[in-house]
């Protein structure tokens, strides 16, 4: 079987080539995609990670939704025509992490369990009882693609850091993920939640999502506003949501003595992180970092929350193209023009 498939064939080049897609095999299923996307990490894979050796042709694309195709041994959770949303990162379901239910920390399904290839006609779900959940009737594929990636990530931001009732949140960075944290810090009780970001577009979503206060950080001094906002003190939360030293600075800058930094941003090419140690706040501080929560019982919730829970990212959707189109996407994306953030790609 064939798929045509969104794949990077040089640094910084994707293009559509009909790929083999085999038969599942046990634990696996193959789902028809209806709806696709771009994260942020594709681009980090496509500009600045080097191909993987011997692989001349690599499938792109971890977010998707569609119709389950075709079933390998052992699936009892899904049969052929049931709509599935995938997570980005799949689970085996058997290893240490998964026991303890910490799914996208999986390490039984080789180094990096990334879903890759979603940006196809067709695509395998490696580990599908414990990696894909059901779409209930009443959402639609708009609606719930996100639980797989971004969604579940921007929430996990916010969780992972703890969050109380009426907390402070700062989150730099209003990009997909940015937003959504925005987005989770408003549906999970936050007090003032501020959001950093420069471009017009993404401040005016921020709003929508439920930001109080939105900073340009090539106006104002971020960090000096926020402490001003805070009475001086800093915030609870500051959530990092880019991937660079200069914004994670922002978030060191911007908590509170003994408050929580949560980087959910995707580095790529900045390989390591510095901090200072040699002042008060270095001694009560809380860093965590959070890779997109996932599994069946993740995605689950999370379309619950958005059926039942008033959560609505669907103005993500800011333009839709054909998914053979999907190499001039990933320009319009990389561009951060013309107001884009979530391409919906379509077969
Ligand atoms: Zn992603
Ligand atoms: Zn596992």
């Amino acid at each position: 079987m064939a798929s045509l498939t969104c794949v990077k064939t040089a640094m910084g080049k994707v293009e559509m080539k009909e790929m083999p897609l085999p038969s599942p095999g046990p634990g696996q299923m193959v789902v028809k995609t209806t709806l696709a996307s771009i994260c942020g990490s594709d681009m980090h894979f496509v500009d600045e990670f080097p191909m993987f050796p011997g692989i001349d042709a690599m499938p792109m694309g971890h977010e998707a939704v569609g119709v389950v195709h075709e079933v390998g041994e052992g699936i009892t959770r899904f049969t052929p025509g049931d709509r599935v949303v995938p997570s980005c990162l799949y689970a085996c379901g058997a290893c240490k992490q998964c026991l303890l239910g910490d799914y996208s920390a999986c390490t039984g399904g080789g180094p990096m369990n990334l879903l890759f290839g979603c940006q196809g006609e067709y695509f395998l779900v490696p580990f599908a009882e414990v990696s894909a959940a059901k779409i209930p009737d009443e959402l639609t594929d708009e609606q719930v693609l996100f639980a797989g990636d971004i969604m579940s990530t921007g929430f996990g931001a916010i969780e992972r850091a703890d969050l109380r009732l009426a907390d402070s949140v700062a989150i730099v960075g209003q990009g997909p993920v940015g937003l959504c944290a925005t987005a989770a810090a408003r549906a999970l009780g936050a007090g003032l939640v501020i959001a950093v970001e420069p471009v017009a577009e993404r401040q005016e979503m921020a709003r929508r999502l439920g930001a109080n206060v939105v900073l340009d950080p090539t106006k104002v001094d971020a960090v000096a506003e926020i402490k001003s906002l805070t009475g001086g003190v800093g915030v609870d939360v500051a959530v990092e949501a880019i991937g660079l030293q200069a914004t994670f600075d922002t978030c060191l800058g911007a908590a509170r003595r003994g408050g929580t930094i949560s980087s959910v941003g995707v580095y790529g090419s900045t390989d390591r992180l510095s901090i200072a140690t040699m002042n008060m706040d270095f001694f009560h501080r809380r860093i965590v970092t959070t890779f997109c929560p996932a599994g069946n019982d993740r995605l689950t919730r999370l379309m619950d929350l958005i059926q039942h829970g008033g959560v609505d990212l669907t103005p993500l959707w800011t333009h839709s193209l054909k998914l053979s189109e999907t190499p001039q996407a990933y320009d319009l994306f990389r561009s951060k023009s013309g107001g884009v953030l979530k391409i919906a790609l379509r077969p």
